[in-house]
């Protein structure tokens, strides 16, 4: 088939969702097409979740302007889209006299960045705010505005966002070619569709540099760095209340143990260069990596509460920089390529950014009227007695508790199947509503789960997956496979 929109946007992440919410306020015709079966399957999935402050970035950077941006730009944007941020603060510890001079060279470059109310606290003071950091500990710089949100609930609610102002999502759509059409515009194919547009925007994360390449003469090279990460159960969590940086290295910004916005407690990431950018597997190697760097920070860590491991995949230039704009030799080409850290932090202002631009080039009017983002019940677990009651008379299914582990609720599963960028998987389900991201890991909840994606959506139950492609949860009955024991027998 053979489908036509004025903006094509490839990647459904946080920076092509970002996007695609400014773009939604205009009047333009908006596709976005995503390989995976969700939104936010690729790095937006697995990172640290921190919006950092900018003290990192390189000053007069890319990475710097839209961090800075971007961070100012979060707290009245999840409020907007009802999803959850914490200004917790941050610490970058000095854990020797070398450590001591990057803290205070960090300091110059985030005042020169513009981050505001830094400040270097010594051995005693890091300790009084933080009593579990190692007693090794020199000194650190506090970083009062850094701040944490879940990376996958903000992606799907820009998502939700764009779609109920007119966006159309298309996944399982890998485009593997690109090419600009005599007149202009634009042709991506993928194995059963083919999308012309006026407007390409090159969003596609670990692809980023293969699009730009077919496109344009400047050609970009990209390194795929993979960080692997713990996620430990709640209890450990009121040994931190902010994130705990080491000093960065020209690999990233180092192991770092924070609090997540959901209460667990998270240590990662390593930094290694890897030739598969999709290898997202965890190791024993990087995972002992993370342990032993975790615990120069906290001396006391231990991971019996350990409930998953996962990696994330950056998606590193090596001009290490960001692009953002439209292409210098390819016009109608706008690009967001190279969006490793500080990527999250600055997806907001990225999607303002070049959404501008593209309304600029193709002269386009803005809407009169922009519908909110639509606004969710309060989960379960979160009402009161009174208000669970009151929720249970109005609808039955929130009496059925499917994941025991978060307390979520049938009801809460069957309102994430129907958002506006519905759920089609276990994991879609689990990223929005937080079934499965317990201790068991969805051991009790999953087949329920997957019952009612089904029942809710006309999937046949042995066609649910896991997470989207051929990763279906039921491999046949069990009558069929008695038989087929039969008659190898
Ligand atoms: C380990 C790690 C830790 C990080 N920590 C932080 C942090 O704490 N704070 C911070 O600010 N940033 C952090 N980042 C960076 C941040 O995660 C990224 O910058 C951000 O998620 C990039 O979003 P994106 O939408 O550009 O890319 P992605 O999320 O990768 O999205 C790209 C999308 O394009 C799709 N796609 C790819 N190829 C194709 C194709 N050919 N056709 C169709 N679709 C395609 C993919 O399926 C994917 O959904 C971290 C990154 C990693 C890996």
């Amino acid at each position: 088939m053979t489908y036509q929109a004025d903006v094509l946007v490839i990647g459904a992440g946080i920076t092509g969702c970002a996007v695609a919410r400014e773009l939604s306020g205009y009047k333009v015709s908006v596709i976005v097409l995503d390989s995976a079966g969700d939104i936010a399957e690729g790095a937006t999935k697995a990172n640290s979740g921190i919006v950092h402050a900018g003290y990192d970035a390189r000053p007069g950077s890319k990475k710097a302007l839209y961090n800075i941006r971007g961070a100012g730009m979060y707290e009245s944007l999840c409020a907007s889209l009802h999803v959850p941020y914490r200004r917790n603060g941050a610490l970058v510890i000095a854990l020797n006299d070398t450590d001591r001079t990057a803290i205070e060279s960090l300091k110059a470059r985030g005042l020169e960045n513009g981050v505001k109310n830094l400040d270097i606290l010594d051995h005693d003071a890091v300790l009084a705010m933080e009593p579990n950091i190692s007693p090794e500990v020199k000194c650190a710089l506090f970083v009062p505005e850094s701040a944490i949100i879940s990376p996958y609930e903000t992606a799907f609610a820009l998502a939700d966002h764009a779609a109920v102002n007119g966006v159309s999502f298309r996944f399982g759509q890998s485009v593997s070619s690109v090419e600009r059409l005599p007149d202009g515009s634009f042709a991506a194919r993928t194995d059963t569709d083919t999308y012309t547009c006026r407007v390409l925007v090159n969003c596609s994360g670990a692809s980023g540099a293969y699009i730009h390449n077919q496109l344009s003469g400047q050609k970009l090279t990209m390194v795929h760095r993979r960080g692997q990460y713990y996620l430990l159960d709640r209890e450990a969590v009121p040994a931190f209340s902010r994130t705990i940086f080491q000093c960065p290295s020209p690999m990233g910004k180092g192991v770092l143990v924070s609090p997540t916005v959901h209460g667990n407690l998270l240590l990662g990431p390593t930094a290694e260069d890897i030739s598969d950018p999709l290898d997202t597997a965890t190791t024993a190697e990087g995972l002992s990596d993370v342990l032993r760097k975790a615990s120069l920070t906290w001396p006391k860590l231990s991971v019996r509460t350990n409930i998953t491991n996962f990696s994330g995949v950056r998606a590193h230039l090596t001009t290490d920089d960001f692009v953002v704009g439209p292409c210098e030799d390819c016009p109608g080409l706008f690009e967001a390529v190279g969006i490793e850290s500080p990527g999250l932090s600055s997806a907001p202002a990225i999607g303002l950014d070049l959404s501008g631009m593209i309304a600029g080039y193709l002269g386009l009017s803005l809407k009169e009227s922009f519908l909110p983002c639509p606004v969710r019940p309060r989960p379960f677990n979160e009402m009161t007695d009174a208000e669970k009651a009151e929720a249970v008379l109005k609808d039955p299914a929130y009496g059925n508790i499917v994941c025991r582990c978060e307390v979520i609720t049938e009801a809460e599963i069957r309102a994430a199947v129907h958002r506006p960028v519905g759920a089609r998987s276990v994991d879609g389900v689990k990223r929005r509503t937080r079934a499965g991201m317990g201790r068991c890991q969805g051991g009790f909840c999953m087949p329920r789960v997957a019952e009612i994606i089904s029942a809710e959506t006309g999937i046949p139950l042995d066609r649910v997956t896991k997470n989207g492609g051929d990763s279906y949860i039921l491999s046949g009955t069990v009558e069929s496979f008695l038989k087929e024991e039969t008659v190898h027998d």
